[in-house]
């Protein structure tokens, strides 16, 4: 092989969920990363329909490319097609932009340090060295990563710019590619693609020529690029992230921290010890960059970023600003060809719940459910909601109840029986529960707006619980509603710990 700069090293991964999991002892879906920068969730348009078609033709190549993302992209951005390189992600871009300006004997320059580090990578697989001296090439990254900062663009020509986090503070250079600039971008980030691989570069139409003349014939999966054009099809607005990043500096503040202010989908924050205070971390199942003066946090959602908070505080011995989780605590994925729900449950909670699946109704049943048995409750996901509410319903009564399983464990300790009568209104509902590990549902609705029989049969079963419930009244969504409500309370008296043994006079559940 031919020989590179001495300074060369490869890109370094941070440590796998696998091994995260194996050092905290936890099964891997607890352990929740930080450090790629990446979305909490996907986008609800990336569902399996996304890629029925393509995956229909999989046997065969994208004869033409992909004209009609190519197109989509160039409306995205306001340019014309012939300004688009389409990309197995920025870093595929950022490598060829280094291979296609650079090679042996080059110098390639970059703004600020620390940066990404595929440009190094990029200048050096080229053959070039990385040197400020006369630069054939020179990359920066708005903003930066890591430290989200929105440096001046330099005035070096020509000039990658690395616009990565563009969505976050919506700061371009896509106006001045007839300068001598290519802006690359990637569908990583906001569009919560990473696994996907599907970036862009835009440049004048003289170099995007020939930068995909230098391009791979086909970087980019059918399956990729059909996911990333149902997300051009309604690119997520970004503010609840930028919300959430400036409520997280400022629980990082109140901890005594200073994160420095960002402009991306992340924070960076200035540590003494950043080994130690990552490791603390990592021994608690949660995953941060650890750079030599500081650590790299990605934004989640208020829940997890509360998570992290809370561990930071354990870590550091200083008191947490924010609300203790609940325990028994289990994360929970359920995905199948019409629904992904994510769950997160606390049984020892405070009744912070939030249900969103899009089923209308009965999100709204399940967080009553939830909120009257006390639990901290995370119901997120999609579902083919064009075909009705059904699939995404009982999916998500089903993700409950199997997080629900997962949370009661061996079953050690817990009272095991609950009972409640709840009213409302016109509605009489009365509920009785066994959490004996059987499952059964005898459900007596006077009326059903549709699928809540069906729901709570699917929870309890999914749950391994007994549940009874009857319910009347003149109104169906007082009748099921009263009916998740009573569920709730019961679950409330029956999840509670009570003392040490198996609570079976059999000794085993
Ligand atoms: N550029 C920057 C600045 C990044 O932070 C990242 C992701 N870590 C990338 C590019 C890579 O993006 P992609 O997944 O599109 O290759």
């Amino acid at each position: 092989m031919r020989t590179l700069s001495p300074e060369f090293t490869g890109y370094g991964w941070a440590p796998s969920t696998a091994e995260i999991a194996r050092l905290a002892g936890i099964d891997p879906i607890e352990v929740v990363r930080y450090d790629a920068n990446v979305a909490a969730a996907p986008l609800p348009s990336s569902r399996p329909g996304a890629i029925a078609a393509p995956l229909a033709r999989i046997n065969g190549y994208a004869h033409g490319g992909y004209p009609e993302l190519i197109a989509a992209i160039a409306r995205y951005v306001g340019v014309g097609t012939e300004n688009v390189v389409l990309g197995a992600g920025a870093d595929d871009l950022i490598l060829l932009c280094a291979r296609a300006f650079a090679g042996p004997g080059d110098s390639v320059a970059i703004a600020d340090d620390p940066t990404y580090p595929l440009f190094g990578i990029g200048a050096w697989l080229a053959g070039a060295e990385v040197d400020d001296d006369g630069p054939v090439l020179t990359f920066c990254c708005r903003p930066n990563n890591p430290t989200g900062a929105l440096e001046p663009l330099p005035d070096a020509r020509p000039l990658a710019v690395d616009e990565a986090y563009f969505e976050y503070c919506g700061e371009t250079s896509v106006g001045l590619i007839e300068g001598g600039v290519i802006v690359i971008r990637t569908f990583s980030k906001a569009f919560a693609l990473a696994s996907a691989r599907v970036g862009y570069a835009i440049a004048d139409a003289d170099t995007a020529r020939e930068l995909n003349a230098r391009q791979a014939p086909c970087p980019v999966s059918s399956l990729s690029a059909a996911l990333a054009l149902a997300a051009l099809e309604s690119p997520p607005d970004m503010t609840p992230v930028v919300e959430e990043r400036e409520r997280l500096a400022s629980a990082l503040r109140a901890l005594g921290l200073e994160p420095q202010p960002s402009h991306a989908n992340f924070v960076f924050v200035p540590v003494d010890e950043p080994r130690t205070l990552g490791d603390g971390l990592l021994r608690q199942g949660l995953a941060v960059r650890v750079f030599p003066t500081g650590i790299r946090i990605s934004i989640l959602d208020r829940e997890d970023d509360d998570l992290l908070v809370e561990a930071l505080a354990r870590v550091l011995e200083r008191p947490s600003p924010v609300a203790s989780a609940g325990g028994r605590r289990v994360r929970r994925l359920r995905a199948t060809a019409e629904t992904r729900i994510a769950v997160r449950l606390a049984l020892d909670g405070a009744s912070r719940v939030r249900v969103a699946t899009g089923a209308g109704l009965y999100d709204h049943f399940l967080e009553q459910l939830a909120f009257h048995a006390g639990f901290d409750l995370i119901l997120e996901g999609s579902g083919d909601l064009e075909t009705g509410d059904h699939h995404t319903a009982e999916d998500a009564a089903l993700a409950l109840g199997d997080a629900l399983a997962a949370a009661l464990g061996d079953r050690r300790g817990i009272a095991r029986y609950g009972d409640a009568v709840v009213p409302m209104d016109d509605a009489l509902a009365r509920a009785a529960v066994d959490l004996g590990g059987r499952p059964a549902a005898e459900l007596q609705l006077e009326r059903d707006p549709g699928l809540a029989v069906h729901v709570l049969s699917s929870f309890a079963q999914a749950a391994r619980i007994a549940v009874h419930v009857e319910a009347s009244g003149r109104d169906e969504h007082h009748v099921a509603e009263a009916a998740f409500k009573a569920v709730g309370r019961a679950l409330r008296t029956a999840v509670r710990i009570e003392s040490e043994g198996i609570p079976s006079t059999k000794g085993s559940l």
